[in-house]
């Protein structure tokens, strides 16, 4: 056992990153439990919803309003 074996063991853990799987479906979750609501109607949608579906909820919902009174805290990504 030498810095052989160092090396090699560097180059393994480089080569499988299980953090990062654990890390992104950990963020999956926290999005998930949040929810968006739109400030016109207080109907609820997923927290890892996109603009674009949400801005199809104001087009059909409100279209007379428009993206940002229905969710003016909403933070495009
Ligand atoms: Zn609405």
């Amino acid at each position: 056992m030498g810095n052989g074996a160092k090396a090699q063991q560097r180059k393994d853990r480089a080569g499988t990153k299980p953090a990062d799987k654990g890390a992104s479906s950990q963020l999956k979750t926290n999005a998930a439990a949040q929810t968006i609501q739109c400030d016109t109607c207080k109907a609820t949608f997923q927290g890892t919803s996109k603009q674009p579906m949400l801005q199809l909820h104001v087009d059909s919902k409100h279209p007379k309003s428009d993206f940002k009174t229905c969710f003016p805290k909403f933070v495009a990504a």
